[in-house]
C-alpha cells in the first residue's frame, strides 16, 4: 500500500515569499550606474547578496552597465569554479502524475500522454545504456503519484546503484520529485541520494494558483515552498530549488530564488546546493501563454545575475535550451549541465534521433550526444568533470563550503575533474575528443601549484590509463 505522506510543515514553517515587496522592488529600483558597481564589487568578494541587491543589477538596461554585469559574473565564475563543467543525465523514471499543471504535458488531464513507468529490468537497461557512453552521475525524475512514494523511491535510488557494466557505474544519484515529509525524506537519504530537488515553478502565488488547480497535491503552494526545509529537517544534505521561467516576470523569480537561497542559509546555516532556470518549452497539448515568456538576452542577464548574488550555488543549465546558447552561456556562470540526454521514457534505448514529444514532458533543445557536447567543452578549453567526491566522502551541506577555502579547488577539484575526465577519454572517448581531452589535461596537470598533488595526480592519471584502476579520488 503507497504510503500518503502527512502534511506536517517544518518547524517554524513560514512563507517567505512577499509578492508586494518584490513587486515594488522590481517597479521603484532606478537604473544607478553607480550603485550596480558598488553591488558588484560586493559580489568579486564572493559575498552573497541581499534582495535588494540583486534588484539593484536587474534594474540595469544600459548595454555597457550590462556588459560589465556580464564580464563581472565571468570573472566570479573562473575564481570560484575554475574552468570545470559538471556532467549528468536525466533519467525519467514514470509519468503517471495526479496534477494538472497546465504547462505540462505529463499533466493528469492529458490524456493523450503516453504514460508509463519504467519496470525494474528496464531501469538496469537505461542505466546499463547511460554508463556505456560515459555517465557516472543522474538525476531521477517522477511525476507526483501515491505509486512513486518515498519508499518506491528510495528502491529506484538502490536500483541505480547496484547496476554495474563494464568499468562504468553511476556515482551519485539526484531526484527531481514531489515534496515529501520527513518520514519520507529520511527513507531516500538512506538510499544514499545526493540532491533532492524541488522547483517551485513559480513563486507568485496569484500566478502559481492559476497554474496549479485547487485540489490538486500540487497546489498547495506552501507544501511546496516549505519542501526542502523538511528535507534538512530530515537530514538531507544538498538541496536544490529552481523556477520555470516564463510564467511570470522573470525578474520576480530571480528575486524570489535568492530570497529563497537566504531563507534556508539562515534557517539551516547552508544555502541550496544548486539553482536551475530552465525556460518554459513546447510541450504536447499545452497551449503557451506568450506573455512571460524570456528573451534570450534577458535569460542571459537572469543567468549572470543569479551567478553574481549566489556565489557558492552550483547553476545548473539543461539540454532545455540550443547548443548556439548553451555554448554562449556557459562562461556566465553555469556549473553543471546534463549531455546526451533524451526524456522520453525508455529514451537512452529506445529514442532515435528525432524527439517523440508525445512521450516527453517537454521539447529538448539540444539532443547532441555526450561526445560531441564533451568535445565542444574541451575545445572551449573547459575541463568537463564526472566528479562525486565531496558528496561520497562527506564533504556535503554546510561541510561544502569548504570550497570557499583557498587552494580547495587546485588541490581537490581539478585533480578530481582529471582523473574523471581521464577516465572517460581512455573508456568511451572517440578518438577526436580523447586527442583535444588529453591535450587539456597535460596543461591543467601542469597548472597545479602543489607539486605533491601535481605528483599525485600524475601518478593517478597514468595508472587509469595503464591499469583497470579507477575511481581514484581526492
Ligand atoms: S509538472 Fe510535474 S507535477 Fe505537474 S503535471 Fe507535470 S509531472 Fe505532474
Amino acid at each position: 500500500m503507497c504510503a500518503m505522506p502527512t502534511m506536517t510543515l517544518s518547524k517554524g514553517a513560514v512563507d517567505f515569499i512577499n509578492d508586494e515587496k518584490l513587486t515594488s522592488l522590481i517597479e521603484n529600483t532606478r537604473e544607478d550606474a553607480s550603485r550596480v558597481r558598488e553591488v558588484l564589487a560586493k559580489s568579486m568578494e564572493k559575498k552573497a547578496l541581499q534582495v535588494e541587491e540583486t534588484a539593484v543589477l536587474l534594474a540595469a538596461e544600459n548595454p555597457e552597465l550590462v556588459e560589465e554585469i556580464f564580464e563581472c559574473a565571468r570573472e566570479l565564475k573562473r575564481k570560484v569554479y575554475g574552468n570545470r563543467i559538471v556532467l549528468f543525465a536525466p533519467l525519467y523514471i514514470g509519468n503517471d502524475c495526479v496534477n494538472d499543471c497546465k504547462y505540462c504535458a505529463f499533466r493528469h488531464s492529458n490524456k493523450d500522454a503516453v504514460r508509463r513507468t519504467l519496470t525494474d529490468a528496464e531501469i538496469v537497461q537505461q542505466v546499463e545504456a547511460l554508463e556505456n557512453v560515459g555517465h557516472k552521475r543522474l538525476i531521477l525524475v517522477y511525476g507526483e503519484h501515491p505509486k512513486y512514494d518515498a519508499e518506491y523511491i528510495a528502491h529506484t535510488v538502490r536500483k541505480v546503484y547496484e547496476t554495474k557494466v563494464g568499468r562504468g557505474e553511476i556515482r551519485r544519484v539526484n531526484i527531481n520529485a514531489a515534496p515529501m515529509d520527513h518520514a519520507g525524506y529520511r527513507l531516500v537519504k538512506e538510499a544514499g541520494i545526493g540532491t533532492y530537488q524541488i522547483f517551485q515553478e513559480t513563486y507568485h502565488h496569484a500566478t502559481y494558483a492559476n497554474y496549479h488547480p485547487k485540489g490538486t497535491r500540487k497546489g498547495d503552494f506552501m507544501w511546496r515552498l516549505d519542501g526542502l526545509s523538511r528535507a534538512f529537517e530530515a537530514e538531507c544534505d544538498d538541496m536544490g530549488i529552481g523556477a520555470l521561467f516564463g510564467l511570470h516576470d522573470w525578474r520576480f523569480e530571480v528575486l524570489s530564488l535568492v530570497t529563497h537561497s537566504l531563507h534556508l542559509q539562515q534557517r539551516y546555516n547552508v544555502g541550496p546546493h544548486t539553482i536551475s532556470f530552465p525556460r518554459l518549452q513546447p510541450a504536447h497539448m499545452v497551449n503557451l501563454d506568450q506573455k512571460w515568456l524570456v528573451s534570450d538576452y534577458n535569460f542571459k542577464r537572469l543567468v549572470a545575475i543569479l551567478r553574481l548574488s549566489v556565489p557558492y550555488t552550483g547553476m545548473i543549465l539543461t539540454a532545455r535550451e540550443s547548443p548556439k546558447l548553451r555554448r554562449e552561456i556557459m562562461s556566465f556562470g553555469v556549473s553543471q549541465i546534463d549531455a546526451g540526454s533524451r526524456i522520453e521514457i525508455g529514451g537512452y534505448t529506445e529514442a532515435g534521433d528525432t524527439q517523440c514529444m508525445e512521450r516527453e514532458q517537454f521539447a529538448l533543445g539540444d539532443i547532441r550526444s555526450l561526445d560531441e557536447v564533451m568535445r565542444e567543452l574541451l575545445q572551449d578549453n573547459y575541463i568537463p568533470s564526472f566528479c562525486t567526491a565531496c558528496y561520497r566522502l562527506g564533504r556535503t551541506g554546510e561541510h561544502f563550503m569548504e570550497f570557499a577555502i583557498p587552494g580547495f579547488i587546485q588541490n581537490f577539484c581539478t585533480p578530481n575533474a582529471l582523473t574523471t575526465l581521464e577516465e572517460y577519454l581512455v573508456d568511451y572517448a572517440s578518438p577526436e575528443t580523447r586527442t583535444v581531452g588529453e591535450k587539456i589535461i597535460a596543461r591543467e596537470l601542469a597548472g597545479i601549484k602543489d607539486e605533491k598533488i601535481k605528483a599525485e595526480a600524475a601518478d593517478r592519471l597514468r595508472r587509469i590509463k595503464e591499469t583497470d584502476d579507477r575511481d581514484l579520488i581526492f
